[in-house]
């Protein structure tokens, strides 16, 4: 009697679990307000190694010192998140530089000639890894100068720490979801100077996969555009098999 009564307890647990099992479907690694391509934008482009220093210097040159301000704001708000998204990673303001810098986790900001009308995009990140993966070594953010407007450069520069941090462009996602939708005009402020909760959301992503594998060198973002409508810049990425 014991024993059918433990056996009945077993089976009512069971078809409990089966019910809650139900009704809570097993939730997918993201949560559904944060759906790649929707409010979020996806992973797998560049990273710097978690944990990192990054030694940011400013080509001061380039900029008016009204405008230093506006550049450092989106590096604060960056790392104000680093352990929310366990990157870990944190920007730290070093001053000026007259050259684009190659030391280890050196990040220079800097002016260069990269506006793309099609894609509404006036700047542009460079990352090189010396070990051919997406983990960086160092990087330059490139701002076209027919970006002016301070409020404009701020935002512009979280869109490319966005980058740096393993996230890719999404065209497709709702406004004001996540810092790495499409600029609506150039040189006009998009009023997103800080991650949202689903850029944070797919940063935590992207260093958790950093942890499992690290990816070959992203290819040169002109080749992965190249053929397609911006609508489509969020597509995966064909990662080309690493040669030996
Ligand atoms: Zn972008």
């Amino acid at each position: 009697m014991k024993i059918r009564l433990t056996t009945s307890l077993i089976l009512l647990a069971l078809i409990c679990g089966l019910g809650v099992g139900d009704a809570h479907p097993q939730t997918p690694a993201m949560p559904v307000p944060c759906r790649v391509g929707y409010q979020a934008p996806a992973i797998g482009f560049w990273t710097w190694a978690a944990n990192a220093r990054v030694k940011v210097y400013i080509r001061s040159a380039d900029f008016s010192p009204e405008d230093i301000p506006y550049l450092l704001a989106p590096l604060e708000n960056w790392n104000s998140v680093s352990e929310l998204t366990g990157s870990r990673v944190k920007f730290e303001y070093q001053g000026s530089t007259d050259v684009q810098l190659s030391c280890e986790n050196c990040l220079t900001v800097m002016r260069g000639s990269v506006f793309d009308r099609s894609k509404r995009h006036a700047t542009e990140l460079r990352a090189y890894s010396l070990q051919h993966d997406q983990v960086i070594n160092y990087a330059s953010i490139i701002v076209d100068p027919v970006l002016t407007n301070p409020k404009a450069l701020r935002d512009a520069i979280a869109h490319e720490l966005g980058h740096n941090l393993g996230l890719l462009d999404c065209y497709t996602c709702k406004q004001k979801s996540t810092l790495m939708n499409q600029f609506k005009t150039i040189n006009e402020p998009n009023n997103l100077a800080a991650p949202t909760s689903c850029d944070i959301a797919q940063v935590r992503l992207a260093y958790q996969e950093l942890k499992v594998r690290v990816r070959p060198s992203p290819p040169p973002r002109r080749s992965i555009d190249q053929g397609e409508e911006p609508i489509d810049d969020d597509t995966p990425i064909i990662i080309p098999k690493p040669r030996d």
